[in-house]
């Protein structure tokens, strides 16, 4: 944001409560409040796709810790807060450690049954009041001022929202928070560039636990009691609401979203039970109403909406020049490379890749070709471990690759592309290929959110650059990915695995979609390539690109190797002849 921007908001927060009524300090802080809960659930389901019905009760134990230990061992709340972020760590991460490895809907089922239970641990508790709940709580003193009014406590509430803020900010736009945006569509793009997909969710998930913790700490000892009802499960619902209805990607769309809501609610509550004559809490149902329609017409929210017509998108920037980042030793020519020996897959009763070997040596280019559903996509995933083998086994360079995940094997030095391209399409293309370069740098997410990775980020930046240009797409450097031309997506993962610094790189038809002189020039960059130590495997349909550019071919039919050697002969032999145009007879 421009510093005028910036000036205006400070001015605006530190002057507010001097020109506002109490009445709408109060609410400014219940606001707040809810802003800090609804940017954790930004970064963990708005960005994260992981949905948690469970963050109300992360604000009750936050809460109800702070209670407890002030009001009857008389622990400073200041330790207390710390107590209470430790204790929803460890929940977190247990609830995480049983619901996140699965895939599906185990997190949300989770946290329900965990918001369910712990709503009436706090209801049934003697310790804790029951549904009287604790009174007495301690009030907060900070440099030896006690914080009693409304507006001292949105000094502070306002202060942890925009921490909360800064840090989401700053950790979306590094090397951990592109690994968080990737999570989205699926897991394996992010798993064969080296992401540890479980843990970045696990992070995520203790990220906005702790944020919840930390808005029950602040509503503990501004209110001075606490109960089980603001906590159950119908207050996570809105929590999520919150953070849907700004825009669940967008960290602003989470202050609006709490302020819409909470404005509204406070509306509805006065005004429906005059409409309706009864009193109760008929407000869920216009929130439910409320729900369906956003879901109906704008799914990104309000936030989103609004901005896409008056603001550009941000454009992360990319330095002119960067230390370089470490490279691989390149292998001597003619090192063996690859080994696959006998590999097999079975899918029930079909045999989609039948005791296949093959080797490939450094400086070769090898084209695996073959008509479509010959299994030739499969044979690398098979390297690539995305699947696991039924039988036979893979070497790279002389280890076993086939016992190891898909994250420890572009480590190695093996990187690929999709044939069903997988960027993320709302990203620019250089932060799309700086997921490539994941494992080249190490900065985590504290780092990120404290700004102290900028170094590793602009060497990072300035390798996806340095790829961008390589192949081609300096044009296209702050596009979205999903803007180009799906034939330029491809060469955009051909960027993005080369940003990997692979010896090995597997592409899957690379050049299916390019017009001719984009397939000229793609030949041209995976000759150069091999020039410069990379090994190339290349699965292609198109014949004419394959034979003047590979040194060896190997033809797959019905999962079986039919045919290999030197293009001249492939294009003679009989077999290949016959499984190329058998089907058109
Ligand atoms: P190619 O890339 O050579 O066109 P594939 O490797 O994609 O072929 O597919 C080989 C065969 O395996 C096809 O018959 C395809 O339908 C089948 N197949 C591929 N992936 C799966 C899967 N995940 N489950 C079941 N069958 C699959
Ligand atoms: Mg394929």
């Amino acid at each position: 944001m421009k510093r005028g921007g910036i000036a205006i908001l400070v001015l605006l927060y530190l002057v507010l409560p001097w020109v506002m009524p109490t009445f709408y300090v109060t609410l400014a802080n219940y606001i707040g409040l809810a802003s800090i809960i609804a940017l954790g659930l930004v970064l963990l389901t708005g960005v994260g796709g992981q949905t948690s019905f469970g963050q109300a009760a992360f604000v009750g134990t936050g809460a109800y810790v702070t209670a407890y230990f002030t009001t009857v061992h008389g622990i400073s709340p200041w330790i207390t807060l710390f107590i209470g972020l430790a204790v929803t760590g460890v929940i977190t991460l247990l609830l995480g450690a049983i619901t996140l490895r699965l895939s599906g809907h185990y997190l949300p089922l989770g946290t329900i049954a965990w918001s369910i239970s712990l709503f009436y641990v706090f209801a049934n508790l003697q310790g804790l009041g029951g549904y009287n709940g604790l009174s007495g709580l301690p009030g907060l003193h900070l440099f030896g001022y006690e914080l009693t009014s409304g507006s001292d406590f949105y000094y502070l509430i306002w202060l942890a929202v925009f921490g909360a803020l800064i840090s989401i900010h700053n950790l979306l736009d590094s090397r951990p928070g592109r690994a968080i945006r990737s999570l989205r569509g699926g897991a394996g793009m992010a798993e064969s560039f080296g992401v540890n997909t479980a843990v970045v969710k696990m992070w995520i998930f203790l990220y906005a636990g702790l944020l919840a913790s930390l808005s029950g700490w602040l509503y503990a000892h501004y209110l001075r009691f606490v109960n089980p009802t603001p906590f159950g499960l119908n207050a996570s619902i809105e929590y999520l609401f919150m953070a849907v209805i700004g825009g669940a990607a967008s960290i602003w769309g989470a202050i609006i979203g709490a302020g819409i809501l909470t404005i509204l609610k406070q509306w509805l509550q006065d005004l429906m039970p005059r409409l309706i004559g009864r009193t109760g809490q008929f407000e869920i149902i216009v929130f439910g109403i409320l729900m369906i329609l956003l879901l109906q017409y704008a799914r990104q929210g309000v936030v989103p909406l609004v901005a896409r017509r008056f603001l550009k998108p941000r454009r992360v920037k990319v330095p002119e020049s960067a230390v370089a980042l470490a490279q691989r030793a390149k292998p001597a020519k003619g090192e063996l490379m690859l080994e696959v020996r006998a590999a097999r897959k079975e899918f029930g009763g079909l045999i989609a890749v039948n005791d296949v070997s093959f080797d490939l040596k450094a400086g070769e280019i090898l084209g695996l070709i073959g008509p479509n559903g010959a299994g030739k996509s499969t044979m690398f995933n098979l390297i690539t471990g995305v699947l696991p083998l039924t039988s036979g086994e893979v070497k790279f360079r002389g280890e076993r690759i086939d016992t190891i995940p898909s994250r420890q094997i572009v480590r190695r030095g093996i990187a690929r592309t999709f044939q069903h391209v997988q960027l993320r399409q709302t990203m620019s293309v250089v932060e799309n290929v700086a997921i490539g370069a994941y494992l080249r740098a190490s900065k985590g997410m504290v780092a990120a959110s404290l700004r102290l990775d900028r170094e590793e980020e602009a060497r990072l930046l300035f390798e996806a650059k340095k790829q961008v240009d390589r192949t081609g797409l300096s044009a296209h450097l702050h596009d979205q990915a999903g803007s180009l031309a799906l034939g330029q997506q491809r060469i955009v993962e051909v960027a993005r695995a080369l940003a990997a610094d692979p010896t090995l790189i597997l592409l899957d038809e690379p050049a299916a979609g390019l017009r001719y002189n984009e397939k000229v020039a793609l030949a041209e960059l995976l000759r150069r390539l091999r020039d410069d130590g990379v090994t190339v495997l290349l699965v292609e349909h198109d014949m004419d690109f394959v034979m003047g550019l590979v040194d060896r071919l190997v033809v797959m039919d019905f999962g079986e190797k039919i045919a290999e050697g030197l293009p001249g002969e492939i294009q003679t032999n009989p077999a290949v002849i016959e499984a190329y145009l058998g089907g058109v007879e």
